[in-house]
């Protein structure tokens, strides 16, 4: 129960210092995922912080302000925007501590030409800012943006930057967990569900597709890195999750930060996911008593709406790999966001068969549905590419 209140705290804490100031859009989302009273047609607000941009960054901050405004965005003081694009010294990245976690932070630093190996540049800049995301600014070529999903891509100009950037800064995320010790005991040892996810990590590590995570702890110290975790909503760095159904209701579900070859404690590894909360934007775990629970992947919620709008999908994979010609996500969401889980859910949905379908998550990988995750692998995994296209 104390895990339960802690988590309720970091939800309402982060709720408060976030309104009113910083609105949540919300725009196409179904009223059923949408906290009462956090809609409002306030204008979203937008801050440059940090380091003075001088050099070439000077104009490209100043063009990037007005693509913003153009966009709707109003200037205000970092402390209060939904977006805060923080100017870092690439070797010295100063962190942008937000006060709310519903603040966006991009971490902007400028290089000389591309880097050979775009990610590798980027992703210890993003970490080591405590931000959401890298953008490298190269003069007279454009901006390379880093994600937390191992997503690298080149965006031509400020214009296209502010432009991806809207979506990502009026996103939502649903990261927090609550943990209700009211797992049925002949639960508390798995089932042959929660062994089947095993089996399919075990899978997927044969096949290759579970990259091995950025050394995070390489690149900061320990208190940065529980500030990435309670940031992200994660219980460290992971790529992929796994789930299956359980009931009507309820899935079984990998945890965040855990190796998926090697899932081994149900309530702890994989956790039943029994509800969302929508009032409270919180993923409601069943765990047995006792238990120190991970925190369930933050794709929970995505899993989620899929379940609920097709009963008979009966497992959903997510890996960060490819499929030729799938349809895919416009906007590069971060994960846990309800505007990740809606695209995805749209998409699916014109599917013509949404029970066996793979959807493209731009940028990051796939979503498969299936009749369990075996079914799914059988299906997929002969097309499957282990790279990603970056657009
Ligand atoms: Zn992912």
């Amino acid at each position: 129960m104390a895990i339960a209140a802690v988590e309720v705290q970091v939800l309402s804490s982060a709720l408060h210092e976030g309104s009113p100031r910083r609105p949540f859009f919300v725009a196409g989302i179904p009223a059923c995922a949408t906290p009462a009273g956090l809609i409002t047609s306030m204008p979203m607000a937008y801050a440059i912080a940090g380091e003075p941009a001088v050099g070439a960054l000077g104009p490209f901050v100043a063009e990037l302000r007005a693509a913003l405004e153009d966009l709707g965005f109003e200037r205000t003081e970092a402390d209060e925007a939904a977006l805060v694009v923080n100017v870092v010294d690439r070797a010295r990245p100063r962190p942008f501590r937000r006060r709310s976690r519903g603040t966006f932070v991009a971490a902007l630093h400028v290089l000389d030409a591309s880097p050979p190996d775009p990610l590798r540049e980027g992703y210890p800049v993003l970490v080591r800012a405590l931000a959401n995301l890298s953008l490298a600014f190269v003069p007279g070529e454009g901006v390379w943006f880093t994600t937390l999903e191992r997503g690298s891509y080149l965006v031509p100009d400020a214009r296209a930057v502010a432009a991806r950037l809207a979506p990502l800064a009026r996103s939502r995320l649903v990261i927090d967990n609550e943990f209700r010790p009211d797992l049925e005991p002949e639960l508390w040892g798995g089932d042959e569900i929660t062994a089947s996810i095993a089996e399919a990590g075990r899978r997927l590590d044969t096949l290759g597709l579970l990259p091995a995570p950025f050394p995070v702890e390489e690149l900061v110290d320990a208190n940065d890195l529980r500030h990435i975790k309670r940031l992200y909503g994660i219980g460290g760095l992971s790529y992929g999750n796994l789930s299956a159904r359980k009931d009507e209701t309820r899935f079984w579900m990998s945890a965040s930060g855990v190796d998926k070859a090697r899932l081994e404690t149900p309530g702890r590894d994989i956790l039943l996911v029994s509800g969302y909360d929508a009032e409270h934007a919180r993923i409601v775990l069943s765990v047995p008593p006792g238990i120190e629970p991970r925190r369930v992947s933050v794709d929970a919620i995505e899993h989620w709406r899929i379940y609920r709008e097709h009963p008979d999908v009966g497992a959903i994979l997510h890996v960060h790999a490819w499929l030729e010609g799938i349809p895919a996500t416009e906007v590069n969401f971060p994960c846990g966001t309800e505007e990740l889980a809606a695209n995805v859910a749209e998409l699916l949905a014109a599917e013509p068969d949404p029970d066996h379908a793979v959807i493209g998550l731009r940028n990051h990988g796939i979503t498969a549905t299936g009749a369990s995750l075996e079914e799914i692998l059988d299906r997929v995994a002969p097309r499957l590419l282990a790279q990603v296209p970056m657009s």
